[in-house]
């Protein structure tokens, strides 16, 4: 069964999309840690980032760093923090999270609620930047 990033990225489920090439996607996550979190993954299906093959997990950060200077500039913040967790969702993914302080980067605090207004902002904003 497809994950639901796959899903997203057939467009059988909506998101907030910032950029997409042949191998990878990014988007907007949809419960942010901070305005700006954006998912970065592989068009293909692996579970683990680690499990990415050499020349794959090479690409995928060279695309991620261009997300993550779009982001820098459209968000206020000092820079931008990149983790990778996945328990949640068996489909690797990169976050990429505007901070400001260390603190900015817990997953336990709670998260933001953004209006559809909001996400779209934040979506043309970044993508302004690419
Ligand atoms: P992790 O697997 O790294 O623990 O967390 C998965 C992340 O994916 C979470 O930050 C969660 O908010 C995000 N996420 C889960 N489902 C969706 C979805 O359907 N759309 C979007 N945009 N983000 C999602």
């Amino acid at each position: 069964m497809a994950t639901i990033f796959s899903r997203i990225v057939k467009g059988e489920i909506p998101c907030y999309k910032i950029a997409e090439n042949e191998q990878f996607f990014a988007f907007l996550d949809i419960n942010p840690v901070a305005k700006g979190h954006t998912l970065v993954i592989p068009k293909r299906e692996v579970d683990y980032i680690f499990a990415l093959d050499d020349n794959e997990l090479g690409d995928m950060m060279v695309f991620a760093k261009k997300v993550a200077k779009a982001i820098e500039k459209a968000v206020p913040c000092k820079r931008i923090g990149v983790a990778v967790i996945g328990l949640e969702v068996p489909h690797a993914h990169i976050h990429l999270i505007p901070i400001s302080k260390e603190g900015d980067m817990d997953f336990k605090k709670e998260h933001l609620h953004l209006t559809e207004a909001e996400f779209l902002e934040l979506q043309q904003l970044i993508v302004s930047q690419l």
